[in-house]
């Protein structure tokens, strides 16, 4: 199968050989006929597996061939995040650059003004997050009444950010006779709703099973605790001579402080997440793309949609409270057919998330324990806050303002210390203790007295206020 097959306009034709693409992916090879079709499209898509020119390709030509003055909107596609935004106007731009089609990216955190001022200028294709769309059409600064095609990317992560109602606003406003594509990793009970809502006898499609994991992805677990991983994580950079790392944390104040004990263990290191300005956070995506700084530490939903290119590996610091999240996180290594390598350091109190992804994944990840940090078989689980602060989710993170805590798990915190919910941790096969184990004092009695000791739950409350996580 080859570009050639699907009938695109040579300019289009031309775009994508210098992109350098020479095989469409599977994606593409499902999406861009039916989308050449006209007709509405609800596709089951994680990232990396090329949806962005399965959609884009498709959607420039059909935009072309109904060959209407320029200048005014006529496209729109809606992303969750600022950076998934920015890489998909690229894209765009990319593929339309002999077409003549002008598009714009529009997402908060940068000047509002200049944005109106480019649009006063005219355009063909926008690319936005749902909350500065609306405080521009708010503003008057835009017209969407000649949209065609709108593109809803990653939406299972929009509805996860709490963006509904600002795209049933949206939905409300653009004209009903147009065509749609959804595009979404997962499909919850919610997407399938919006779906149900929006789209017009829509073709289904999947590229890959959603929540299966990219092939090419080597995926491995080191056991170690908590207080161990930050001098794991500088060993395994260090004695592996990794050069580039997406290191995903669970929080935003855990990337800030784990960028900087990188930095102290002479790693160069940025972070990324929604506290950060817009020019902060461009400004460490592109370090790291140049290779400036080795390691990018990462909130959940400030990757969400980063596209770099080759990314060799992925580091879960923490594993993420929700367990499609590991699927998209280690998305961002192998894309497009490229081999990478996904890390995990779990300690005792993530055992039963990572059950949780190994049930979402349908299998058993490998375990290895590194020499020198085998976990301490005398600490017991703690609960885990995810310290995700509430929002209305238009700063492109923190969106969702469910706080969640969890013995691995997301049940609410008094109904678990009665019922002694926790990680039943000594069901998980625990990796043998070596002679050479290093950590700390156990913490806690033995892991048979499950109640949270006033300690922990003085912790707990202490972290939850500040929005800490425990590793
Ligand atoms: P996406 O899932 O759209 O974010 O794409 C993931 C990565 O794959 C991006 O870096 C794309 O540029 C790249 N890509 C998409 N389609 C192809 C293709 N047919 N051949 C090679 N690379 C591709």
């Amino acid at each position: 199968m080859s570009f050639k097959n699907f009938g695109l306009l040579p300019e289009l034709q031309r775009a994508v050989e210098e992109m350098g693409y020479t095989q469409p992916t599977p994606i593409q090879i499902q999406a861009i006929p039916l989308v050449l079709e006209g007709g509405d499209l609800l596709a089951g898509a994680q990232t990396g597996t090329g949806k962005t020119a399965g959609f884009s390709l498709p959607m420039l030509q059909n935009l072309f061939k109904m060959n209407k003055p320029r200048g005014k909107v006529r496209a729109l596609i809606l992303t969750p995040t600022r950076e998934l935004a920015s890489q998909v106007e690229e894209n765009v731009r990319a593929f339309g650059v002999h077409l003549g089609f002008k598009s714009i990216v529009l997402f908060g955190g940068v000047n509002i003004n200049t944005q109106i001022s480019k649009l006063r200028n005219g355009v063909d294709i926008v690319v936005a997050t749902p909350g500065r769309l609306l405080d521009l059409l708010n503003q008057r600064a835009l017209d969407l009444s000649n949209v065609e095609i709108l593109v809803l990317d990653e939406a299972d992560r929009m509805l996860d950010m709490g963006f509904i109602h600002d795209i049933r606003k949206l939905l409300a406003i653009l004209p009903k006779k147009r065509q749609t594509l959804l595009f979404s990793a997962t499909f919850s009970d919610e997407i399938k709703k919006l779906a149900n809502d929006l789209l017009n006898s829509p073709k289904m499609i999947q590229a890959a099973t959603s929540n299966s994991t990219a092939e090419g992805i080597q995926q491995v677990i080191y056991p170690v605790d908590s207080k161990r991983k930050r001098a794991l994580l500088s060993f395994l950079i260090n004695s592996n001579q990794w050069k580039q790392v997406l290191v995903f944390s669970r929080t935003k104040h855990g990337a800030n402080r784990l960028a900087g004990n990188l930095e102290d263990d002479g790693i160069t290191a940025a972070a990324i997440h929604g506290n950060k300005s817009q020019n902060a956070r461009t400004k460490a995506l592109d370090d790291f793309k140049n290779g400036k700084v080795r390691i990018l530490v990462a909130t959940d939903i400030a990757a969400r949609g980063l596209d770099i290119d080759q990314l060799p590996h992925v580091v879960n610091f923490d594993l993420p409270n929700v367990p499609e999240d590991y699927v998209h996180r280690i998305g961002r290594t192998g894309r497009a057919g490229n081999s990478g390598e996904a890390v995990s350091l779990v300690c005792i109190d993530e055992h039963q998330l990572l059950r949780d992804i190994e049930k979402l994944l349908k299998r058993k990840l490998p375990q290895t324990i590194i020499e020198g940090y085998e976990p301490d078989p005398r600490i017991a689980a703690e609960p885990i806050i995810n310290g995700r602060q509430g929002g209305n989710g238009r700063q492109g993170q923190g969106g969702n303002s469910r706080q969640q805590v969890a013995y691995g798990r997301t049940p609410a915190p008094h109904s678990r210390s009665k019922s002694g919910d926790r990680a039943p941790f000594g069901s998980q096969s625990r990796p043998s203790m070596t002679s050479q184990t290093r950590s700390p004092a156990p913490r806690h009695a033995p892991s048979s007295q499950r109640a949270p000791s006033s300690e922990a739950v003085k912790k707990f409350e202490i972290m939850q206020q500040l929005g800490e996580s425990c590793s």
